[in-house]
């Protein structure tokens, strides 16, 4: 591209590579700058050691805690962004997320707009990552006014089992829907997908999916390696450009508006990082405040006398305790299959003195379950900078609902005919489902982004990675940015894309 672009996108995740399609053939050129490289397809792809106990696709970086800690996040810079390696579970917010609910640990806050007004693009992102599912058996399922665009990804022999013995205690277990080929991922290796890096193999992720789109309008072009440092504001607040460094050389690149998508965290201390004092978007004092990143835990129901030989297994759910179920009937949150685990994951996890044996056994014979439940918003859970560091000060909340939500799945597996059943919280380190840190609100004063995610304080920022969720929710929240994404894609257009 020789001239200058309109639009300049940082990050090429979920968020910003969906804007990117949403924009296609608007007319506008648009570049985005992306930190990482495509994923190259190399046999550490489908190896659980690679990926689980090397951690050959984690990044060279350590974040610190409040109190120095250092530690090595799961936080993936590639082309696609953390979709890269997701579960591609395709979930929308249940239409009661939308509004004010109490939970065990406080009140999750009201969106300002309701579930109707995401309903069309909720669609809209289904059919662009060609989600597989089926609807209408999941309680807690809000209106659809589009079927999902593909059939279901099928229930392996032993998931089938298992949704038989949750329905015969009164649960009702439901599909997963999916953003997975399952012929075409098997074809490329008979491993699950869920943590897996794709290498263009049946997941549809924001590079597969989104960027695949926008890079069809020869308007939009992706640069990589392009690391965002800095905005620049002027003295009229608008953002003048955009200072990233492109393989060693820095650079300072303008545009008439600028989309900034480079995960919760990453913008966050990019918006820090700029300006003087507060960083930019920050009259309200609320950038890198209200970090959410969901309490989850791994759960392994195991039989000793069945064996799991299931490959992916990662196919149902069950919502009967999203709602209700808690201390007082408030809400507890989602249960979902995790991707099936083996010893390498096991023994990551476990002491060093596990014996191979021991591991092995347990893999071979457990349900692998993932529990989330809804993490509250709270301003001193947040995420600062110390020059180009990252510090997380994660103020878990509502943790009473993930201990009611492990107590009540302990009994339903236990009389489904698994007498073992263990779980481990997880920490830090798997910022997996991070948001919130420039919550989207009503007021400026206590938002950095307005309903459209535009800043505030900047009439020609945009910000739409998982930052803008005011509420965590207790659901996979892809879908849910990339409806945005599209949502603030169309109204750009709409607009002129004027700022
Ligand atoms: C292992 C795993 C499993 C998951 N499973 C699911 C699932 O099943 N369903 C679901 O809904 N969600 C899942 N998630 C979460 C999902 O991947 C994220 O919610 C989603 O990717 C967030 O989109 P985003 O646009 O906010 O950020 P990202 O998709 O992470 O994109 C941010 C992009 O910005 C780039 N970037 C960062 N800093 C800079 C910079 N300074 N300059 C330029 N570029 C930069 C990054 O490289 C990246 O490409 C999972 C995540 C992980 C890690």
């Amino acid at each position: 591209m020789t001239q200058a672009p309109d639009i300049v996108i940082i990050g090429s995740g979920i968020g910003g590579a969906t804007i990117a399609a949403g924009l296609a053939g608007s007319g506008a050129r648009i570049t985005i700058l992306e930190r990482g490289e495509r994923l190259p397809d190399t046999p550490e792809a489908r190896s659980y050691r690679s990926i689980f106990v090397d951690g050959h696709f984690r990044p060279k970086e350590t974040w610190r805690e409040t109190d120095g800690t250092e530690f090595n996040p799961g936080n993936f810079y590639y082309v696609g962004g953390n979709s890269k390696l997701f579960g591609a579970v395709l979930l929308r917010y249940r239409s009661q997320d939308f509004t004010e609910m109490q939970h065990l640990g406080g009140v999750s806050p009201a969106w300002p707009f309701p579930y109707e007004e995401l309903e069309p693009w909720y669609g809209k992102a289904e059919h662009l990552f060609e989600a597989r599912g089926r609807l209408g058996e999941d309680p807690t399922e809000p209106v659809h006014s589009t079927p999902y665009p593909h059939a279901a990804v099928p229930d392996e022999p032993v998931i089938a089992r298992v949704r038989a013995e949750l329905k015969a205690q009164g649960l009702h277990p439901a599909t997963l829907p999916l953003g997975v080929d399952i012929d075409a991922w098997l074809g490329g290796g008979r491993t699950p997908w869920d943590g897996f890096p794709n290498t263009g193999k049946g997941k549809k992720d924001a590079e597969t999916a989104s960027l695949e789109v926008a890079l069809k309008d020869p308007n939009i072009e992706l640069v990589t390696s392009a690391h965002v440092d800095t905005l620049e504001a002027g003295r009229d607040g608008r953002i003048e450009a955009i200072h990233y460094t492109h393989r060693g050389e820095r650079k300072r690149l303008v545009a008439k508006l600028v989309i900034l998508s480079a995960g919760a965290i990453n913008s966050a201390a990019i918006l820090l990082r700029s300006g003087e004092g507060k960083g930019l978007a920050n009259r309200s004092d609320q950038v890198g405040r209200n970090f959410m990143n969901h309490n989850c835990s791994a759960m392994l129901a195991i039989n000793p006398f069945k064996r799991n030989d299931s490959i992916y297994q990662k196919t149902l759910m069950v919502n009967d305790y999203y709602l209700s179920g808690g201390r007082d009937n408030l809400p507890l949150g989602n249960v979902q299959l995790l991707g099936k685990i083996n010893s390498d994951i096991l023994r990551a996890n476990a002491p060093r003195y596990a014996p191979r044996f021991a591991l092995d056994f347990m893999a071979g014979h457990a349900v692998d379950w993932y529990m989330m439940t809804e993490d509250l918003p709270n301003p001193e859970s947040r995420i600062m900078v110390d020059g180009k560091g990252i510090i997380m000060q994660w103020r878990r909340s509502n943790m009473e609902a993930l201990s009611g939500l492990e107590n009540k799945m302990r009994e339903h597996f236990k009389a489904a005919g698994y007498p073992v059943v263990l779980s481990q919280a997880f920490d830090k380190r798997t910022p997996s489902h991070q948001c919130g840190t420039v919550c989207m609100g009503l007021d400026p004063a206590t938002s950095v982004l307005d309903p459209w995610c535009r800043a505030w304080d900047h009439s020609n920022l945009y910000v739409v990675d998982g930052g803008f969720l005011p509420t965590s929710a207790a659901v996979n929240p892809a879908l849910t940015i990339a409806a945005q994404a599209l949502r603030v894609a169309d109204h750009l257009v709409k607009t002129g894309l004027s700022s």
